[in-house]
């Protein structure tokens, strides 16, 4: 399904999120700043509520689960998802390398686990989703689970309205597909960076971390507390790493630009402490 790409980056999407889930914004300012959002922003939510349907889900983690694309190291992911930044963009300074090195440099000043540092590393690695031609729709915004109700905490939930799955009965209902505290790996999330990245690196990465990757996007769970009863107890303890990243995702930007070949030697290091120098991607 081709679209029209509503952002000439995808540094619009992680702006529009870090300015929409600031601290200390009122329910009001919340509600009112998702009105005035600027209109490539409505428009990417238009078609991303109207095309993840939970056929769309399944076979996007069936095919993409076969990890057959290519093979690479992660640092070269880093740099393959370099190419990503948009040339008709050029206020955008700040590159895909540069997010994920300033995420984890963070982190690293904070003193977090070497595993916490590495996840904010490799955290928006499945962006690479964009280079393999899947539209922004199926590569960002926030994910919520198919086939169940969706939250009307969900950003811009009148958009539903245009998904087919609003005319399926059963996934219409508070549990759909799913049984009370199934636990979130059982649940279909929205497709995109999120759960690719946790197929690509989820052999080699902590739990915790698998955490952060999986379900960094899922922002009706981790900020809103919704779904809470599709959770187990596992995934509940495992909230509190995914909310401790947040504000890593969130807030690491204007913390000045990252000198990517000063800091490779390190990183270098911590990735292969958990990584082969290649894996499937
Ligand atoms: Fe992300
Ligand atoms: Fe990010």
């Amino acid at each position: 399904m081709t679209s029209y790409q509503p952002f000439s980056s995808l540094e619009q999407w992680d702006d529009f999120v870090s300015a929409r889930y600031q601290p200390g914004k009122s329910e009001q300012q919340f509600r009112q700043f998702t009105k005035d959002a600027h209109p490539s922003v409505i428009e990417f939510y238009r078609q991303n509520h109207a095309y993840q349907t939970r056929e769309l889900v399944m076979v996007k983690k069936r095919e993409y689960g076969k990890l057959n694309r290519m093979s690479m190291g992660i640092w070269e992911a880093m740099e393959y998802l370099n190419t990503l930044v948009d040339v008709s963009d050029p206020d955008t300074d700040l590159s895909q390398i540069q997010h994920l090195l300033q995420t984890a440099e963070a982190c690293r000043r904070d003193n977090r686990p070497d595993w916490f540092i590495l996840a904010g590393l490799v955290h928006d690695l499945g962006k690479i989703l964009c280079l393999f031609g899947e539209p922004q729709w199926a590569v960002v915004g926030d994910t919520f689970p198919t086939g169940c109700a969706w939250s009307e905490k969900i950003v811009y939930p009148d958009f539903f309205e245009a998904n087919p799955d609003r005319s399926n009965a059963r996934f219409q209902t508070r549990l759909g597909v799913y049984q009370e505290g199934c636990g979130l790996d059982r649940v279909d999330l929205s497709w995109g960076h999120d759960e690719y990245a946790y197929l690509v690196t989820r052999d080699y990465l902590p739990e915790e971390a698998q955490y952060i990757l999986r379900y960094h996007s899922f922002y009706p769970w981790h900020h809103e507390g919704e779904y809470d009863y599709l959770c187990n107890d596992k995934d509940r303890r495992m909230l509190y790493w995914v909310k401790e990243f947040n504000g890593y995702d969130l807030y690491s930007k204007g913390e000045g630009r990252p000198v990517v070949e000063q800091l490779r030697p390190y990183y270098e290091e911590l990735i292969a402490r958990y990584f082969p120098s290649s894996i499937r991607w």
